[in-house]
């Protein structure tokens, strides 16, 4: 069987004393291994891309932009490759595996106007004689850590633009799902990267926790569950390092009376089960506003359910795929178990689905809760499944409290005709991204990507314009050229 290895310099490098299975979610078998790399692989891949940094440095910008240029096309003329190793890995239909790579080729697009973004800022004459201006430098090796719900789209968030602007990279990819990263790396150093520049370790905490700690890593990005982003926070800022790290969330949805109920119920079918739920922003609680619209939308929602093609990625019928492996399939039904014994009630159960020639595979149907009260564990915590807990309250204000007093806070939505009310919502609601009648609001590469509260530790949000401040340090230059023959004498005020 294959083993996944590593990229580092350029050529693939080969540390597999510790190995992982890679499932497919299918079929439930291995498909590959994967090589955990130790301490000396991810020192090299480090060291690697401390040799390249000076050369890409001082390399211009546009000619950075033209191998991103280049590097958007191979994504494109590959993306049958790419999507393939994604369904076979992740699970996730081909579909959604498409509109994954669509929306990391974004970032890659947003890269190629580095030029641009980089121009900096010039004040003339800021004193007699004296120019002033600022302009962005890199800051050296960056590293980046990713989750495996988008082995494509979350890496190309980090590396495009934290190279466009001049920085070599580490990648650790997911051990569950590491090959489309690979795949990827070797594409870009096609597109004319230089060796070193991008280096890809697999591996698990041992990886990660050198990239953490290592003095030649300035800066690390990270995509996770919670518990390790802020585990990665404050272990890289404690290490001196600039540090990004986007955790889990619990995103609700809001529900008005005057909602065009139609609309809402395929907006939800769609956030809360597409990916299986496997999703940063898919939406896992719906708050309704009165109990005649509760009792209507459960309804609805139980029908719908009913009809929802649960199958391989690769069947064009299905579209929902099975979980990414046996140990979060055992954890997403123990959440039911636990739902059901605090009094939730289970309108759908999803348990027990068997998939036709597939009966080994991770799969679970779409599942229902209505009567989810705030005490709960399935509201307290992150599912990460295909799971959606119904909740009722009898005016906006109180949903707006229930979503402002969950830990986390990455995104939300509102369904409503009523644009005083939506105006209201998106105004006051303490989440980082927001959706009007738009169920999943993720921003699109020229704005950013973050959550508040406990669903992002830092200051800077994802991709966009906050990537480039996030991978570049500021540096502000003040000039002087006096005309020849011009004396002046020593000023001991402060210059004004
Ligand atoms: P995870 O936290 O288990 O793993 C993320 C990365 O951290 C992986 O590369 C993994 O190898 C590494 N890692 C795991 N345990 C570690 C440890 N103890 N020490 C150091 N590194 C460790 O997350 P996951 O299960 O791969 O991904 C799902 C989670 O990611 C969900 O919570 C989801 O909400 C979150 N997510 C968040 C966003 C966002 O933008 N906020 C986007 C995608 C996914």
């Amino acid at each position: 069987m294959q083993t996944i290895q590593h990229f580092i310099n350029g050529k693939t490098v080969t540390d597999d004393q510790r190995t992982q299975s890679v499932f497919n979610p299918a079929t439930g078998q291995p498909c590959k291994n994967v090589a955990l790399a130790g301490s000396a692989t991810v020192k090299a891949a480090i060291e690697s891309a401390q040799a390249a940094f000076p050369a890409w440095r001082n390399t211009p910008a546009a000619k950075r932009a033209q191998v991103m240029y280049r590097f958007k096309q191979l994504l494109e003329d590959n993306a049958d490759k790419i999507c393939a190793l994604l369904t076979e890995e992740h699970g996730k239909v081909l579909d959604d595996a498409r509109g994954e790579l669509a929306r990391g080729i974004e970032n890659v697009e947003y890269a190629c106007g580095v030029p641009e973004l980089l121009k900096g800022e010039h004040s003339k004459n800021v004193g007699p004689a004296i120019d002033s201006w600022s302009e962005f430098q890199p800051l050296g090796v960056v590293a980046g850590i990713t989750p495996f719900n988008f082995p494509a789209m979350v890496p190309l968030w980090m590396y495009p633009m934290a190279i466009a602007c001049g920085n070599t990279f580490v990648l650790k990819p997911s051990e569950r799902d590491p090959s489309s990263a690979l795949l990827i790396a070797e594409l870009l150093q096609e597109a004319g990267l230089p060796k070193g520049v991008l280096n890809v370790v697999n591996g698990d905490k041992e990886a990660v926790d050198v990239l953490l700690t290592d003095p030649g890593v300035k800066a690390v990005s990270f995509v996770g569950s919670t518990p390790i982003a802020e585990h990665v926070y404050n272990t890289a800022n404690k290490h001196g390092k600039r540090v990004q790290a986007l955790g889990g969330a619990k995103n609700h949805a809001i529900v008005l009376p005057d909602a065009d109920l139609d609309n809402t119920v395929n907006a939800l079918m769609g956030a809360a089960y597409g990916s299986c739920g496997e999703r940063c922003m898919a939406l896992s609680v719906v708050v309704c506003v009165g109990d005649d619209l509760a009792d209507n939308l459960v309804g609805r929602l139980r029908d719908q359910l009913k009809g929802l093609k649960v199958g391989p990625g690769t069947d064009p019928a299905s579209e929902m795929g099975p979980l990414i492996n046996q140990a979060h399939l055992h954890k997403v039904s123990g959440f039911l178990a636990q739902g059901v014994e605090q009094g939730a009630e289970l309108v759908v159960d999803g348990r027990n689905l068997v998939v036709p020639g597939h009966e080994a595979g991770f799969f679970l149907g779409g599942c229902l809760f209505d009567r989810v009260k705030p005490e709960m564990i399935i509201y307290r915590e992150e599912i990460f499944g295909p799971v959606l807990c119904v909740m009722r309250v009898d005016t906006m204000e109180a949903a707006m409290e229930l979503i402002d007093a969950h830990e986390y806070g990455n995104g939300t939505c509102i369904f409503t005709r009523d644009g005083e009310a939506a105006r209201y919502f998106s105004d006051h609601i303490e989440v980082g991204m927001v959706g009007i009648n738009v169920p999943l609001p993720v921003p699109v590469s020229y704005h950013s990507f973050g959550g508040w509260k406990r669903s992002l530790f830092g200051d800077l949000h994802a991709y966009g314009p906050d990537a480039v401040r996030f991978y570049t340090k500021r540096k502000t230059i003040t000039q002087r050229w006096p005309s020849s023959g011009v004396r002046e004498g020593s000023q001991y005020a402060f210059p004004s």
